[in-house]
């Protein structure tokens, strides 16, 4: 089985992580931009992360045989900050760059002008740049914030086969496989969707503009949830092709619309799930760095 988790933050996860994750079959990841808890103060911070993403993690996930790229944005908890407004200002350089396929995560949080504003500056980014667009569901009020996600991602003119929709459920998969956006599933350990409700989902929707990520964090989270997906559609009677469509073909078909997905490096990775001290002197290092602690003796 192959696996493309199109939403995990693996800044957040540790090097056992990935070692299981490659275990598992996922050989890419998409890993969007967004609140790190600790609510940052200046834009500055926002560059560093923004860099992080786009140097040291795919560094860092390319050591364990796992391609990745980033979305950016401002995500919408700290688009109500008014000490981050000039966030805005620095994403066009960062949208320019080769590994991000997609401005994200943006979205609603409370529902609040300045989301508003954040999230129609950014629709308006995604159209002039050509990129495709990871937007975020709020939590709380989930239907009537979904409700309202179309409705502005409809006025900004963007295709709606450019859109991804998130973090979504039962309740709200209606109106999004409606609008023509893609659906996406955020399955997590023990809130929100889980596996059993996910593969009912598919069953009765069926496998078109379906996503199923992790969206593993630095919360109660599993980066191993899109297997558990996998496996719990063949046991349901999906077939290896199924699987595939869900887990491979459709994260490729969204995020390769910004003609930006390189998934060259897949074929060439290394086989064996556990990094070794010899692969990772022979991959070089990144800024001095390495995953390994000390000089591999
Ligand atoms: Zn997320």
């Amino acid at each position: 089985m192959r696996i493309f988790d199109p939403h995990i933050h693996m800044t957040s996860r540790t090097t056992d992580d990935y070692e299981r994750m490659y275990a598992a079959g996922v050989r890419a990841v998409v890993e969007p931009a967004f609140w790190l808890g600790q609510p940052r103060t200046s834009p500055a911070s926002f560059a560093d992360y923004f860099d992080g993403l786009l140097g040291w993690e795919p560094y860092r996930a390319a050591q364990f045989g796992i391609v990745h790229h980033c979305t950016i944005a401002l995500n919408p908890k700290e688009a109500n900050d008014p000490r981050l407004r000039g966030v805005l200002d620095l994403l066009p350089r960062y949208l320019a760059k080769d590994r991000v396929v997609a401005v994200g995560e943006v979205g609603y949080d409370e529902i609040s002008p300045a989301e508003d504003e954040a999230l129609t500056r950014q629709l308006a980014l995604a159209a002039e740049q050509g990129l495709p667009v990871l937007v975020h569901t709020p939590h709380r009020d989930k239907a009537a914030g979904t409700r309202r996600t179309i409705d502005v991602v409809r006025e900004s003119g963007l295709p709606p086969e450019r859109v991804l929709i998130d973090h979504l459920n039962e309740m709200t998969v209606g109106m999004v496989a409606d609008s023509g956006c893609w659906m996406g599933f955020s399955v997590y350990p023990d809130t929100k969707m889980d596996v059993d409700r996910m593969v009912t989902i598919l069953k009765d929707h069926g496998l078109d503009r379906v996503l199923v990520n992790s969206a593993a964090d630095w919360g109660r989270s599993d980066p191993l949830k899109t297997r558990a997906v996998g496996d719990a559609m063949l046991a349901a009677g999906f077939s290896e092709a199924d699987v595939d469509t869900v887990l491979w073909a459709n994260p490729v078909a969204f995020y390769g619309q910004s003609g930006r997905l390189d998934l060259s490096g897949v074929a060439a990775q290394a086989t064996e799930a556990t990094i070794t001290a010899a692969a990772v002197a022979a991959g070089g290092d990144y800024a001095g760095n390495t995953v390994l602690r000390g000089s591999p003796a």
